[in-house]
């Protein structure tokens, strides 16, 4: 009461009380709070008596510090309180400017996306849209706005022109029916040009949808020429193998429903190699084009083509008239593709053969289709190239025939299967014999006696005639150094052995090693030796010529029967051949032909012999016309040489009746 009235001012403020309080006790006694038991507390003051003694005042303030207590807690938490708010006005400061930073992205993000970007409302109003949108499809920023309806957005893509407007219809369908359906869809819209774009679109939740754009036009063009590049020979551009396989698949797979028959032709060009080898590859490549190029002329559309690799191409083409058409194509090919090319200033020439072969109906399939042509190419080929040759059902076994004829060609020396017959030439003016032609023979083990029609051919495509060739000379000289000294001996020679030019060492190791006098042996060529390799065949013959033996030319009256051969080399006998003789008694131009060839060759010095007399008429035509010698089965088979030489035994002056 005392503090209180002294204090007035605290009033009943119990905070300023306990100061004022605390502050007088201080002052008066020096205050010292005292812990007591039980959790009380007293303020004590002391003060010294005069005397020696204490008085001391004990004041409880234990509810006044639990009071104090109470207060200080109370602030504190307000302090606390407060510290809150400002915390959280930070956080709300702090979680606006993240949002700014995300608008930022976001804008960033959309207006930097590869693809065009938009989005629109449940009431089909455009909400957002970027950058790439508006170029994607050149449309003008100020056209475009927030609130737009999707109509007018496709209205705003077709006015642009940035793509075709076929295209943006397309586009617009497809969307509609994906927004229509609640769906999620992407699809891809091409337009002319290789111009295509990739359209992404979903639904959003709250009605409307999101869609992006890509021009995906590269990528298509990326992949158009992977797949072309895969189906196609990137050489010639035309289709490869494996495309012609699949395009020939479907046409057969489609003639049962069709009136028309269907050809293959397969082609190889003759002496590619050689073009590649002498000129280059470069070269070679050119060639290759450019005969694509010229493949590609002789063909309608419907046709289809390919390089099948290498020189090789292979059409199939489809015709109600086969296999007429397909020959007749051939034949178009043959000389569209033979005339001369000029490359880099080179003028090259190669030639084609073809092999074809029909499929009727449904029933053949490609790989067959491919190996009959493929084998009647092989006989093209073998008939001396340049031409077109019709798979026939025969073919495949005279293939393997051939295979196996070849095989065994190869062998056939070593075992000592050839051996020589010999065929007189009969002197029309004397009546006597003039010489013998050595004509081949093969003892097969197993096919007997196999003619040289049959095996010449093989021996000369495999090189094999070279070694043949040799040992037939060889063997015609000693025979001949086993007849009387007037008997000439004749050895037929092939095109083929004028190809490595070592022809002539083989006929003077022969002549050599036989000690058989040049002027007794007679060398046969046909004029498709001379046609081979003109200048280096013609002057190995004159090698050979001057080696002091007589050349002949074979055959004359086949082929190009060209006089002008005459002139390119002087020749020392032409043989006529047996077709003509055969012919001189049923036609007078026969005849005439015959007697004009006899008289020229006469004038020029020639001996001339008529081949294949079989008959006393035949022969009786021939000696009118003036010819020199006679050859035939009327005079004598070709005979082994024992037969012959017990002939001259027996005859010491040979004549015969005829
Ligand atoms: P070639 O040179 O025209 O030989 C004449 C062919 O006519 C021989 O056939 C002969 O037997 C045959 N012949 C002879 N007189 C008559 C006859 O009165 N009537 C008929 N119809 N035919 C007759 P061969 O021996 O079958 O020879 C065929 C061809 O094979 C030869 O035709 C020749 O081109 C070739 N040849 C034969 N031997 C050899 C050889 O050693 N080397 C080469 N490269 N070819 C040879
Ligand atoms: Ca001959
Ligand atoms: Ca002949």
């Amino acid at each position: 009461g005392a503090l209180l009235g002294q204090y007035p001012e605290a009033g009943d403020d119990i905070e300023a009380f306990v100061a004022a309080t605390v502050a007088w006790h201080r002052e008066n006694f020096g205050p010292m709070e005292r812990e007591l038991p039980n959790s009380r507390w007293a303020l004590v003051t002391e003060r010294k008596i005069p005397g020696g003694g204490t008085v001391g005042i004990r004041t409880d303030i234990t509810d006044l510090k639990r009071a104090l207590s109470n207060l200080a807690a109370a602030n504190e938490r307000a302090r606390h309180a407060m510290e809150e708010v400002q915390l959280q006005n930070v956080a709300l400061r702090e979680r606006d400017r993240a949002l700014h930073i995300q608008n930022v992205l976001f804008d960033a993000a959309l207006n930097n996306m590869s693809q065009g970007l938009l989005m629109t409302d449940r009431n089909q109003r455009l909400i957002v849209h970027n950058k790439r949108f508006l170029d994607l499809f050149s449309i003008e920023p100020s056209a475009f706005a927030p609130g737009l309806p999707t109509k007018d957005i496709f209205a705003r893509m077709r006015d642009a022109g940035g793509i075709q407007v076929a295209m943006v219809e397309t586009i617009q369908l497809k969307q509609r029916g994906l927004a229509d359906a609640r769906q999620s869809g992407t699809f891809v819209v091409s337009g002319e040009g290789g111009q295509s774009i990739s359209v992404s679109q979903r639904p959003i939740a709250d009605g409307g949808w999101v869609a992006t754009y890509e021009d995906v036009s590269e990528q298509r063009r990326a992949e158009e020429h992977i797949r072309f590049a895969a189906h196609h020979d990137a050489l010639t551009k035309l289709p490869n193998r494996v495309l012609f396989r699949i395009r020939l698949d479907e046409m057969i797979s489609n003639l049962a429903h069709r009136d028309t028959d269907l050809a293959l032709l397969y082609l190889d060009l003759d002496r590619f190699k050689h073009v590649n080898d002498t000129l280059g590859h470069p070269i070679g490549d050119a060639l290759l084009e450019a005969a694509g190029r010229r493949l590609l002329s002789c063909l309608r559309g419907a046709d289809i083509v390919a390089r099948l690799g290498g020189d090789e191409f292979a059409i199939a083409f489809e015709s109600t008239d086969l296999p007429a058409a397909a020959e007749q194509l051939g034949q178009r090919i043959i000389s569209t593709l033979s005339t001369p090319y000029t490359l880099e200033g080179h003028t090259v020439i190669v030639g084609v053969s073809i092999g074809i072969a029909l499929a009727g109906d449904g029933h053949m399939n490609a790989d067959t289709l491919l190996k009959n042509a493929d084998m009647a190419l092989y006989q093209a080929k073998a008939k001396g190239r340049g031409v077109c040759s019709l798979f026939e059902a025969d073919m495949e076994r005279q293939l393997l025939t051939r295979l196996a004829i070849e095989e065994d060609l190869r062998v056939a020396l070593d075992r000592q299967e050839f051996e020589l017959l010999y065929q007189p030439l009969w002197d029309l003016s004397s009546n006597r014999i003039a010489g013998f032609e050595a004509l081949i023979r093969w003892n097969h083990p197993v096919r007997g006696l196999v003619s040289p029609a049959q095996f010449i051919q093989i021996a000369e495509e495999t090189g094999l005639i070279r070694s043949i060739g040799g040992w037939v000379l060889n063997k015609a000289c000693a025979d001949a150094m086993k007849l009387p000294d007037n008997v000439k001996v004749a050895v037929n020679l092939s095109g083929a052995q004028f190809d490595s030019g070592d022809i002539v060492n083989t006929v003077a190791a022969a002549l050599d090693a036989s000690g058989l006098p040049a002027n007794r042996l007679e060398l046969e060529i046909t004029e498709t030796t001379l046609l081979k390799n003109n200048e280096s065949t013609l002057a190995l013959l004159f090698r050979l010529h001057a080696l002091g033996l007589r050349i002949a030319l074979d055959d004359f009256g086949t082929g190009y029967s060209s006089l002008s051969y005459l002139r390119t080399f002087p020749f020392d006998k032409i043989k006529i051949d047996q077709s003509f003789v055969r012919e001189m008694a049923t036609r007078a131009d026969c005849a005439a032909i015959v007697s004009s060839i006899v008289g020229l060759a006469n004038k020029l010095n020639i001996t001339t012999t008529a081949e294949g007399i079989e008959t006393l008429d035949q022969l009786d035509l021939i000696r009118e016309t003036g010819c020199t010698e006679a050859q035939g089965y009327l005079f004598s088979v070709p005979r082994r040489l024992p037969e012959v030489l017990a002939y001259f035994v027996e005859s010491e002056a040979p004549t015969v009746a005829v």
